[in-house]
């Protein structure tokens, strides 16, 4: 039986009859095992009180006092004054039940030598039927199932022998008493149990089936839906970690349709070019010039580019890449990528450190160099600045340019990926950055903007020092 394919319903119920079940066995054999016991010490207690209540009020010879403080305790007691006044009293309390109601004076005697013999002139024993017989040498007056405490004491010089007793297993009608609540009480914990399932079940189960039927519209691509369960602190976080999933699938739904759109056009603009520069050289053999066929080359270029950066990201995503860590000289690297960018219309100054030996993937880095270089050209107004500087055993890496600047509620969502501000339609695919963001969480190293409108931007990452350097 696999509990976890049951509903909750049914879960609960089974765990809450187990436990009730549990209870109930507790309970039968603590009224079997335990209580009896329980009532012998309480009786012996009782036994040993009365004897001592009695023999401090013995001496008023007040037979009324003495039934009175037996009677309290629901024991028998025997007071027997030896002092020659041949005074004795015999106290019967349920005498059903009193064993010294059918004892005799020959016989008190046992409870006396037992009494004098004892060292603080007590004597105190649960009596079994083998034992009185060998002191009576009689059992015709005991019943088989006899259990009883004797208590006798001696005082005022051995003047005084009071014996009390009482039986000490539960009277048959008590016993009866006592099964029937058990009974009693184990069928209504029962009942309560399974209503308690019931209704807890119904409360937790309904609204989790409700939650269920709208995550399943999320399914068909329905993200409207506004998530409202706040039973409980529990349903209360999973609402919330709901409603949050669906926006974000929401964005990246959006996001999906918008790069479709993107990517057709972007794909569109440098096919039609190819395809058109490429008829008009063939019906017109004289348009074979090298400006044309740079026009086709260079959409042919982007076009790679486009399609790279996509599987570069795919791959990126899925976790397909792996570092591969090595020492390289980083202001060698960031020199070399300038040369490339030498055609710029925008100022490039450099500012870097004397320290240059780092430790990364030199072929990430670079293409996350290639990324922030080619952003800060394409967006500054005159010139970008590249630093790197050691800060806190560590090299900092930042491209500074006096653009336009990105306003701080789109400073997040610039890594996101195909996301590019509005204004840019062609050319511009929206991956770079979260390529960026890719290979920065692949090394666990800290990178970010910081921009205001109108001031340009910093984009910077942290490198860790080469050891060797
Ligand atoms: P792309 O440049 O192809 O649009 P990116 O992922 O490189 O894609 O950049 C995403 C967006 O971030 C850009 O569309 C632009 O809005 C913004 N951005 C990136 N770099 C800068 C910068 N240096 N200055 C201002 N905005 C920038």
């Amino acid at each position: 039986m696999k509990l976890n394919n049951f509903t909750l319903k049914k879960q609960l119920l089974l765990y809450l009859l187990g436990f009730t079940i549990l209870i109930v066995v507790f309970l039968w054999l603590f009224q079997v095992f335990i209580f009896p016991n329980i009532y012998k010490i309480i009786k012996k207690n009782d036994i040993i009180t009365a004897n001592e209540k009695i023999s401090a009020i013995a001496t008023n010879y007040d037979a009324q006092q003495i039934s009175d403080v037996a009677n309290r305790y629901n024991v028998c007691a025997v007071v027997i004054y030896l002092d020659n006044t041949s005074q004795s009293f015999k106290v019967s309390h349920n005498p059903q039940i009193c064993f010294l109601n059918d004892v005799d004076s020959t016989q008190m005697n046992y409870f006396y030598k037992k009494a004098l013999n004892s060292s603080e002139g007590i004597y105190l024993e649960r009596i079994g039927l083998d034992q009185v017989i060998d002191n009576r040498g009689d059992a015709a007056f005991l019943r088989k199932d006899f259990s009883a405490i004797v208590y006798s004491t001696l005082s005022l010089d051995g003047k005084l022998l009071v014996i009390t007793n009482a039986d000490t297993v539960m009277q048959t009608s008590t016993q009866n008493s006592l099964n029937i609540i058990l009974v009693v009480s184990s069928l209504t914990l029962l009942l309560v149990a399974i209503l308690l399932s019931y209704f807890i079940s119904r409360k937790v189960s309904s609204p989790i089936l409700l939650l269920s039927k709208d995550v399943k519209k999320i399914g068909t691509g329905n993200y409207d839906i506004i998530f409202d369960y706040r039973n409980n602190k529990e349903m209360s976080d999973l609402t919330n970690s709901l409603n949050h999933t669906v926006k974000k699938l929401a964005e990246v739904d959006q996001l999906r349709k918008e790069l479709i759109a993107n990517v057709s056009h972007d794909l569109k603009t440098p096919l039609t070019l190819i395809s058109s520069y490429g008829e008009l050289m063939k019906d017109y053999p004289k348009e074979i010039n090298s400006e044309n066929i740079d026009i086709i080359i260079n959409e042919a270029n982007y076009l790679n580019e486009l399609v790279n950066d996509i599987l570069d990201l795919s791959k990126y995503e899925n976790h397909l890449q792996k570092l591969n860590l090595t020492d390289f000289n980083i202001k060698a690297l960031i020199k070399d990528l300038i040369n490339l960018n030498k055609i710029s219309t925008k100022s490039i100054e450099l500012k870097l450190s004397r320290n240059a030996l780092v430790r990364a993937d030199e072929i990430k880095i670079r293409q996350v160099l290639t990324n922030l270089i080619t952003n800060a050209l394409e967006y500054a107004d005159s010139k970008i600045i590249i630093k790197t500087q050691v800060v806190d055993q560590r090299m900092l890496i930042a491209i500074i340019d006096d653009g336009a600047g990105i306003d701080q509620q789109n400073q997040e969502k610039i890594w996101d990926r195909y996301y590019r501000s509005t204004d840019k339609s062609s050319y511009h695919s929206g991956i770079g950055l979260s390529i960026v963001k890719k290979i920065c969480e692949l090394h666990q190293i800290e990178y970010g903007v910081d921009s205001a409108l109108n001031q340009g931007s910093t984009f910077y990452f942290y490198l860790e020092l080469s050891s060797k350097d």
